[in-house]
Parts: structure tokens; C-alpha cells; sequence
């Protein structure tokens, strides 16, 4: 997708070191750290909304949920941690490709 932030940091375009990557999936850190610690579960496959979810989508999230699971410890979020998907301008969304945040490393405020 041209244009787009998340793709061109897929791609190696926009350098942004990994600390999680595989086939499906990268996980870097916030540009803007949110709380202590702020990741960005971020598929490679570029697409928008929840509402365009298909089978092969709703594998990639499976996907990212299972390894978000499996390596929260190595991301120092041991103690717990938040999991949001901004959607749409209500849902404050800015980077129009899908991505999970993951929120932790300190007790987090009530929202
Ligand atoms: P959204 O508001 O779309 O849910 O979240 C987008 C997030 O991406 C924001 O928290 C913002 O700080 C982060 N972000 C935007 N551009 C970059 C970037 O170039 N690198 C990194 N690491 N994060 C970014
Ligand atoms: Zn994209």
C-alpha cells in the first residue's frame, strides 16, 4: 500500500528496528511511548478495519494474538498489559493499517 507508514516500515523503507518478527507479523515500539512500555503488533499484510476481516485476515490476527501470548515475558510485560485496536476516527485510529497496541511495563489508568 503506497504511502502507508506501517507498509514502508514492513518493507525496510522507513528503518525501525524489530523486536519481534516472523513471516506474518513485525512487533517494534511506539514512536510516541503511551506508558513505560508501548509496542505496535503490526501485520505485514496491510489492511484497514476489523470490518475487513476475511479468513486469511482473521488468521494473521489469531496469529499475532498467540505470539503476543508467547512472548510477553521477553517484551517485559510480565505484570499484565493492555491490548488496543484503534479503529476509525472515533476509535482515534491514524495509521490506516491495522495494529495492535500493547501497553504495559507499569500500572496503567483506569480508562
Ligand atoms: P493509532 O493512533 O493509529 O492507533 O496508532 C498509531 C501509532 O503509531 C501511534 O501510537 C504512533 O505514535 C505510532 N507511530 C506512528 N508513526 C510511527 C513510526 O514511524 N514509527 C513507530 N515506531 N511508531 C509510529
Ligand atoms: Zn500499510
Amino acid at each position: 500500500m503506497e504511502n502507508c507508514v506501517f507498509c514502508k516500515i514492513v518493507s525496510g523503507e522507513i528503518p525501525s528496528p524489530r523486536v519481534y518478527e516472523d513471516e506474518q507479523m513485525i512487533v517494534i515500539k511506539d514512536i510516541e511511548p503511551k506508558a513505560k512500555l508501548h509496542y505496535l503488533c503490526i501485520p505485514k499484510k496491510h489492511f484497514t478495519y476489523l470490518s475487513d476481516m476475511d479468513e486469511k485476515k482473521a488468521d494473521v490476527l489469531k496469529h499475532c494474538f498467540q505470539v503476543i501470548a508467547e512472548i510477553k515475558n521477553d517484551l517485559g510485560l510480565y505484570e499484565g498489559y493492555r491490548v488496543i485496536i484503534n479503529q476509525g476516527k472515533h476509535g482515534g485510529q491514524t495509521v490506516p493499517h491495522l495494529h495492535i497496541h500493547l501497553l504495559g511495563g507499569e500500572p496503567l489508568k483506569d480508562f
